[in-house]
């Protein structure tokens, strides 16, 4: 426990303690603007002006980054007198169960050891190795424990910086689905993961690589082709381009869905595929 009467001090926005908390670089810039800004807090113009000349992107979503760092630190949104619709947010300190939570995040030497040896010490996500492609691995939570996961060993996994990095800013970009992504990302089969992901966002278009991270399969999965197999299973998936930049995203949004067999989504769809083949040699025959 630390001392009572010394409050725990803040991470400085650099820091190792702060990186391993935010693993996500533009919500690390919105803490530094509020971290330099504690004598005078600003309100959330100001925040996000800054947060872009930090960063040098736009639209970062500032209000929502810093509504995800209330996870560890008391931010609060307080009223500034004169203002119609002023609110300022101090950067107060830690969140009084900071410790609990900073606590549950560590990982034992021991599992990490097991996982990157599991792995063959190599990313989940690419495939690539510290050894062969000079890459730096992290452990990953499979289901982060914001969203239910925990520190077992099975929901471990090495991924290099990259990708953990894109996984994390992924997260970020979707906090306003966290209780969709929570309850997907949980269950037992990969259909069932992707398929509750679209039910829960029905109608709205679902980012490919939001799909890969719920999927949870190995090198980046085939998204294309479960989507498929859950288009075999009588449901309807629209999908959409759409230009971000240089980049041409994917996008699948659920029109009409079944309920799930009885056994499983993945038994059918063998039992589908079987007699798929067992039609097309009837017809070479
Ligand atoms: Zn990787």
């Amino acid at each position: 426990m630390t001392d009572q009467n010394q409050p725990r001090p803040l991470p400085a926005p650099g820091s190792q303690e702060l990186q391993g908390l935010v693993p996500d670089v533009e919500t690390r810039a919105v803490y530094q603007v509020l971290y330099e800004s504690r004598e005078a807090p600003l309100g959330m113009g100001e925040i996000r002006n800054r947060v872009e000349l930090l960063t040098g992107k736009a639209n970062l979503q500032t209000d929502r980054r810093l509504r995800s760092l209330r996870t560890y630190f008391d931010v609060p949104a307080t009223p500034v007198a004169g203002k119609s619709n002023g609110f300022a947010y101090p950067l107060l300190g830690w969140k009084p169960d900071a410790d609990e939570r900073t606590a549950r995040k560590a990982i034992r030497a021991a599992d990490r050891a097991l996982t990157l040896h599991a792995y063959g010490y190599r990313c989940a996500a690419c495939g690539r190795s510290p050894k062969e492609d000079g890459v730096k691995l992290v452990i990953d939570h499979k289901v982060p424990l914001d969203l239910g996961g925990t520190n077992d060993p099975e929901n471990l996994q090495p991924l290099c910086v990259e990708d953990n990095h894109a996984k994390q800013a992924l997260f970020a970009d979707h906090e306003e689905n966290a209780g969709a992504l929570r309850g997907a990302m949980g269950l037992p089969e990969v259909h069932l993961r992707i398929g509750e992901l679209l039910k829960a966002l029905a109608g709205q278009p679902v980012p490919k690589e939001l799909i890969v991270l719920v999927a949870r399969e190995e090198n980046h999965g085939d998204p294309t082709r479960r989507l498929r197999e859950l288009r075999s299973l009588g449901w309807k998936i629209a999908f959409s381009k759409r230009k971000d930049g240089r980049r041409v995203r994917s996008f699948y949004s659920l029109e009409h869905w079944e309920s799930w067999p009885a056994g499983g989504p993945q038994a059918a769809v063998v039992r589908l595929e079987r007699a798929r083949k067992r039609a097309q040699r009837r017809r070479d025959d």
